[in-house]
């Protein structure tokens, strides 16, 4: 295994960093004022549609798609770094690269299973970053970590299909520019196969019978900049057969297909986000006073910033190797180091900023500073794109296989 970075990699890191220095960080303040003076929460802001014209013109666009023909090109391994850097700004620098959730996820399942007049009429908007996306799956009345328990109904009626059903926590929704919802629904609700009886369709936001009905929160948080996350009801929505992505029963399979590089982009922003947290210790740590001491020079805060840093190498290094993986063996044959970080990576990063939020003492929960909004994401990382629970009892299964 070798995770040294290649010519490439270290032009676009240089490029990266740069940007992150001279236009997002700066933008962070700005962002926040101007959406505070906007007519309403969801609107675009102007500086991140400068931001995103700025990325582009630099070729800092469109980093995370493996697909050279779409995207950047990039494999998971170059990758990594780039999307780790941009987790230090995780509500800024995703979105005006365009590499932001739920986006990269849907645009990664057009690339791959959409057919060619789908490609044409929602990628390559979404490449262009003309529009936005959502993806809508979980339900609030099933437990929806068991796909199979989905209740959406995707109806046949001649030349359209009819959908039935009621998705919250969809991420994006909220977004103005929000034109398009891949929907996770069943059209073969009584199918003896319980993983073929799901489909996946494309729903244009302005269809008839498609409701937005309220925005979700995170612990309060409405997530502005990512779209938000809304409750949306489809009542008797129709669209097209042709809206079809795939083969009908093949939903469960580009879930699952969907999930794994969406899951790695989310560990290595949220190692960028845990290398902001130590950051801002450091910092805090030097520059603040108790007890006739810095804060620095108390052996409890050299202890927290000493695992962090310890930590943070740890994940890192398992989400390298499970980047590396699936450039080498797939990533099928990377599941189970996908579940690894998926368990460890947003823990971990909790945990770091749960002492980072004690070492700002009330700062620490305040909206002056970014730990509470970076732990409120982290923390919901250990439900979405599945519960850790889940993870771990599918890694234990395979585990435990070996000596059945
Ligand atoms: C901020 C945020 C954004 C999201 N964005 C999206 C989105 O864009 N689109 C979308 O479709 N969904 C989205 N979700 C939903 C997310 O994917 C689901 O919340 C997640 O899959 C869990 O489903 P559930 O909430 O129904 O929990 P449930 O399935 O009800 O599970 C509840 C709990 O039960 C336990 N549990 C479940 N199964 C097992 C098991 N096998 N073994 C042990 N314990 C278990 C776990 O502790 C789990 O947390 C988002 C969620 C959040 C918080």
């Amino acid at each position: 295994m070798d995770f040294a970075f290649d010519a490439r990699t270290e032009e676009l890191r240089a490029k990266l960093l740069a940007f992150m220095d001279e236009y997002v960080y700066p933008a962070e303040q700005v962002a926040h004022e101007q959406r505070e003076r906007a007519a309403s929460p969801w609107e675009t802001v102007p500086v991140v549609e400068e931001l995103k014209a700025e990325a582009r013109r630099q070729g800092l666009w469109n980093l995370f798609l493996p697909d050279g023909g779409y995207g950047a090109g990039l494999t998971n391994l170059q990758y990594a770094p780039l999307a780790e850097i941009m987790g230090r700004s995780p509500q800024l620098a995703p979105t005006v690269t365009n590499c932001a959730a739920p986006d990269t996820g849907n645009m990664e399942v057009l690339a791959q299973f959409g057919d060619a007049a789908q490609k044409k009429q929602w990628l390559e908007p979404l490449l262009a970053g003309e529009i936005r996306s959502a993806f809508a799956m979980t339900e609030p009345e099933v437990a929806s970590s068991d796909a199979t328990n989905i209740t959406t109904r995707i109806e046949r009626d001649g030349d359209e299909y009819v959908i039935t059903g009621r998705k919250w926590y969809i991420s994006g929704a909220m977004h103005p520019d929000c034109a398009i919802f891949i929907v996770m629904g069943k059209t073969d609700p009584d199918g003896a196969d319980l993983r073929r009886q799901q489909s996946m369709v494309l729903v244009p936001r302005n269809t008839p019978g498609v409701t937005i009905k309220r925005a979700m929160q995170v612990f309060g948080y409405e997530d502005h900049y990512h779209g938000g996350h809304a409750e949306v009801i489809f009542d008797q929505a129709r669209v097209p057969v042709s809206n079809l992505i795939g083969e009908e029963g093949g939903g469960f399979a580009i879930a699952q297909a969907r999930l794994g590089p969406g899951r790695i982009h989310h560990c290595m922003r949220l190692i960028g986000m845990a290398e902001r947290a130590i950051e801002l210790m450091c910092r805090r740590a030097v520059s603040r006073s108790a007890f006739g001491k810095a804060l620095a020079q108390q052996g409890v805060v050299q202890n927290w910033i000493a695992d962090a840093r310890v930590a943070v190498e740890q994940v890192r290094l398992l989400v390298l190797k499970t980047a590396w993986m699936m450039d080498t063996v797939g990533n099928r044959g990377a599941h189970t180091e996908i579940q690894a970080i998926k368990i460890a990576t947003p823990r971990t990063v909790v945990g770091i900023l749960d002492r980072a939020i004690q070492l700002y003492g009330a700062g620490g929960v305040s909206q002056d500073f970014p730990l509470a909004e970076l732990y409120a994401g982290a923390r919901t990382l250990m439900l979405a794109d599945g519960p850790d629970e889940v993870h771990q009892r599918s890694l234990a299964r395979r585990e435990l296989k070996k000596y059945l």
